[in-house]
């Protein structure tokens, strides 16, 4: 069935259509099956438990829908979280608010995030031990560099681009940002081994790795290292 037979036989009612025909009118209309359908459901993300909805659920490379992940637990046709406490520092940092403290989302997120499909699957994955693998790999790369007053790291969390992405003054005087917003990298805030006001910032994915220092709050920022993997 082409395209167009798929798209005349859904506006005619002819057909409840079937899981074919729904996938090429996602793809076509670039909406979810879930709102082809009505939204008969609320989608959860299956691996943070954020509410779905057609701007923040997850995509495959090829930029279909993948109904069962928001954007930022799957990216790129990876999984970005491999740790469930990874996650649990990620969700708190950004749902703690006045009526929500840390303690109550951490303990929230600890009773929600086994019922979710991927952490349930997740122990017969074998993904966790690869992961580990590559964020060891990447501390060493990191470490490696010797940078003056940064301490040696030796954890790595996961981190939302749009938290982190600081804008940097160039040497011939533009102003520049290296990550994307919505994409989830690995990184840390180490405290400079000199004392003083400046952190140093990582973030780093599988093609490169970032450092940079700041104040408080991202203030002031400079770039130390930008280095393709
Ligand atoms: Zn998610």
């Amino acid at each position: 069935m082409t395209e167009e037979q798929a798209v005349s036989r859904w506006e005619n009612g002819e057909t409840t259509p079937n899981t074919e025909t729904l996938k090429l009118l996602s793809k076509l209309f670039d909406v979810s099956i879930n709102t082809l359908l009505g939204s008969p459901r609320q989608l959860i993300c299956q691996c943070c438990g954020m509410p779905l909805e057609d701007n923040n659920i997850s995509r495959e490379i090829d930029g279909i829908f993948n109904e069962e992940y928001c954007k930022w637990c799957y990216a790129d046709g990876e999984y970005m979280y491999h740790n469930m406490d990874d996650l649990i520092d990620v969700c708190v940092n950004h749902m703690a608010n006045e009526h929500f403290t840390p303690d109550q989302v951490r303990l929230y997120m600890k009773d929600m995030l086994p019922k979710l499909n991927y952490w349930k699957q997740y122990k017969n994955l074998a993904g966790a031990d690869k992961f580990e693998e590559f964020k060891k790999q990447l501390m060493n790369e990191i470490n490696d560099l010797h940078i003056d007053g940064m301490p040696k790291v030796e954890k790595l969390n996961a981190l939302v681009g749009g938290y982190i992405n600081l804008e940097y003054r160039l040497p011939n005087g533009k102003c520049v940002k290296f990550l994307d917003d919505a994409a989830t990298y690995l990184g840390n805030q180490l405290e400079c081994e000199f004392g003083g006001d400046r952190c140093f910032g990582i973030a780093a994915n599988m093609e490169f790795i970032l450092i940079s220092t700041y104040e408080k709050d991202g203030e002031n920022p400079e770039l130390i290292v930008y280095k393709k993997r």
